[in-house]
């Protein structure tokens, strides 16, 4: 795997677990605007950068992102993704 750069992106705050430990509040967690951004401007977000990226994707719950599927598809064209 060869990449320029690696980058940690929370990708939402929207989350259905209930894990002790963590800091973000229900009310975030619960809240559809913590949802995710647009799926066209992430992606061009990180080709117009220039190099190619190692993306580490974490949340929340990444997989909630709403166009989950969809999203890895246009980053994994340039990028390298890992998901935690
Ligand atoms: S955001 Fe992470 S730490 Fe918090 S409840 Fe969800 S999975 Fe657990």
């Amino acid at each position: 795997m060869e990449y320029d750069v690696l980058a940690n992106w929370e990708i939402n705050k929207l989350c259905n677990f209930r894990c002790k430990y963590c800091f973000n509040p229900d009310e975030i967690k619960q809240n559809p605007e913590f949802r995710g951004h647009e799926l066209t401007k992430i992606i061009d977000g990180f080709n117009n950068l220039g190099p190619v990226f190692l993306i580490h994707m974490s949340g929340g719950e990444p997989f909630l992102h709403p166009d989950f599927v969809e999203l890895c598809t246009g980053l994994t064209k340039k990028h390298c993704i890992s998901i935690n």
